[in-house]
């Protein structure tokens, strides 16, 4: 493919960084399952390592598989550069290990992946960096959270259970005129739905074990950004801390990248259509779903995202024991946490993730006790619908009253 024609996001899937094999023309880029790589002779060896021969040296360092993939998601996110990580949590520390550090403060958002807070809660702040947890849908919650010795403000939008959404440019304004750089992770998303470097963020990661793989069988992440010193300076730190990536991992996600645009229109279709129903359902308090006009954010939803993406929120009235029958009864969910796979899964915090964290937390973080989250998948709508719909059912015939009276015989 000609390097400098402007091609769409479903033809760079299928085709940026991944050219015909070159020494045999395989179509499928080889998997370079090599941990090192042979000199002709010394003077070689000392030009690869004094950066004058930029050929490979040893994998932790750079492998052929796996920069064919960061060519192909900087592209997608209209980056430069891109480093792949062996995690999506591999890439948020190598990113914190980067950037932070002595004295150095953060500001990220409240609801933020929950690794990830605990990682600055629990690790950061042994090494002396402070963090802020705010609600980033409100730019000046952000503001406000600002001190003088802020180097860095985390995102994520939209926001994991609770899918409220952060204004991207406002907050790169705000990072700016601090003198800080905006983090943003984009795995609820993916570069189809929204590109936080053409917002202005500064670096965007994702953890590909979600949409960008999309088929539940690699946990892998990526850091993207445009400036080639942040590049460095990232780069620097994953090769040395060794968070990178292995080339089968890199060939199995982008295997599963060439369909994202596929996978992702058929997951945000049966989203809408799912959302809409679900809202008229008598055992349904409320849906969260940024496509529904009744999200809070709709219009800066509708402005900052090409779609409305494929996770929906929803509550049920009858609190932690419907929620209980809701997951017990699914079959065609899958009762499980992570999210952007081909398979719909289904998940209720307050019994599952976050029941460790008891009532008065979940509540402050705005997990209630009947919500629901649902990553929805490529299946047919009708048969996801109905596997919904009679799970409801079974909370119907089985409400607290009609227990408590059983249980009172
Ligand atoms: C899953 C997830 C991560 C962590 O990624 P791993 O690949 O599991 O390490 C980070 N951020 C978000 C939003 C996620 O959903």
């Amino acid at each position: 493919m000609k390097k400098n024609r402007k091609t769409a996001i479903e033809t760079d899937c299928i085709h940026a960084g991944q050219e015909p094999d070159k020494l045999f023309g395989g179509v499928s880029v080889p998997i370079y399952q090599s941990s090192t790589f042979a000199f002709e002779n010394s003077a070689q060896g000392a030009a690869r390592f004094n950066g004058t021969d930029l050929g490979y040296k040893y994998t932790r360092l750079g492998n052929p598989t796996t920069a064919a993939l960061e060519e192909a998601v900087a592209k997608l996110e209209n980056g430069e550069k891109a480093l792949a990580t062996a995690s999506g949590m591999a890439a948020i520390s190598t990113l914190f290990m980067t950037f932070l550090g002595q004295g150095i403060h953060v500001v990220s958002t409240d609801s933020v992946y929950g690794p990830t807070r605990t990682v600055l809660e629990r690790e950061f702040s042994r090494f002396g960096t402070e963090s802020t947890f705010v609600d980033t849908s409100d730019l000046n919650a952000i503001k406000k959270a600002i001190k003088p010795n802020t180097k860095m403000v985390y995102i994520e939008t939209p926001g994991n259970p609770t899918l409220s959404i952060c204004d991207i440019a406002g907050a790169a304004k705000i990072a700016h005129a601090a003198g800080a750089i905006l983090v943003v992770d984009n795995t609820f998303c993916s570069p189809v739905l929204q590109k936080p470097l053409d917002l202005g963020a500064d670096i965007v990661l994702h953890s590909m074990t979600k949409f960008l793989n999309g088929h539940g069988d690699v946990v892998a992440g990526i850091i993207v950004m445009r400036d080639h010193a942040l590049y460095t300076q990232t780069k620097n730190v994953l090769v040395q801390m060794g968070g990178t990536m292995d080339p089968h991992q890199a060939w199995l996600v982008l295997r599963g990248l060439k369909t994202l645009p596929m996978r992702m229109k058929t997951a945000q279709d049966n989203s809408i259509r799912l959302a809409a129903e679900l809202i008229k359902h008598p055992e349904v308090a409320w849906v969260k779903y940024p496509g529904l006009p009744s999200h809070p954010q709709y219009d800066l939803a509708r402005k900052q995202m090409k779609g409305p993406g494929a996770m929906i929120s929803f509550e049920l009235k009858g609190g932690i024991d419907a929620g209980r029958i809701l997951m017990d009864s699914v079959s065609l969910c899958t009762l499980a946490v992570s999210l952007g796979g081909v398979e719909t899964l289904i998940q209720h915090p307050a019994s599952m993730t976050h029941a460790s964290m008891g009532a008065a937390s979940r509540k402050l973080a705005g997990i209630s006790d009947g919500l629901v989250r649902l990553s929805v998948g490529c299946e047919d709508f009708e048969d996801i619908k109905t596997d919904i719909f009679e799970a409801l059912e079974k909370i119907t015939s089985q409400s607290p009253a009609l227990k408590q009276a059983v249980q009172a015989v």
